[in-house]
């Protein structure tokens, strides 16, 4: 089976998002049709993004550094904010939701935390080790330095099933933020909050 998959790409560089929507072609051997559904976006981009690699340059700067952001497969809306807090609240076992947004404005960075409001201690320790060996798995060009301007978020959803925390990362946004930059300011919010 053939499908569409549709997206806007990103710049990780300078931040600016094509509007224009691009579209790739998609086959039953890359993933199932139905399979999508279970996916969220970050996870789908992954696979998204290998098949980008030759992805033609960012038409504002030219760098070829860039994500896939608003994927649709079809009519499907893979991240879609309050159809993931619907499904977070029919699930019998306690849920929590992390929300954070560094926003990096003339050098200054400042940390928007947002999600549930009493999200589980552990959770949030369970959230750094995840987040830590992203960052460590992550190419570097994934990554820029010495930008004066960025976005990163991430949202995380972490179900208590006995006392673990089934963790899925539901969607990224990254540019113009360097690895080390990530990783020291939400470390800070971690060390902070998980006691
Ligand atoms: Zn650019």
């Amino acid at each position: 089976m053939v499908y569409f998959v549709e997206y806007n790409p990103s710049c990780r560089d300078c931040g600016v998002i094509d509007r224009i929507s691009h579209l790739i072609q998609f086959i039953s051997t890359d993933i199932e049709y139905d399979d999508y559904k279970s996916m969220t976006e970050y996870e789908f981009s992954v696979i998204l993004e290998e098949r980008l690699i030759n992805f033609s340059p960012c038409r504002n700067c030219g760098s070829s550094n860039l994500s896939a952001q608003n994927i649709k497969i079809g009519d499907y809306k893979i991240y879609d904010f309050d159809k993931m807090i619907e499904v977070l609240k029919a699930e019998n076992h306690i849920t929590n939701l992390l929300i954070l947004d560094l926003q990096k404005n003339y050098g200054e960075i400042e940390l928007k935390v947002a999600g549930k409001s009493r999200n589980e201690s552990d959770f949030i320790s369970e959230c750094m080790v995840k987040v830590n060996l992203l960052l460590n798995e992550s190419p570097s060009r994934k990554f820029v330095l010495n930008r004066t301007d960025g976005n990163f978020q991430i949202v995380i959803s972490g179900i208590n099933i006995e006392g673990k925390h089934k963790l899925r990362i539901h969607r990224i946004i990254n540019y113009g933020f360097s690895k080390e930059e990530i990783r020291s300011n939400l470390n800070k919010y971690f060390f902070e909050n998980m006691l």
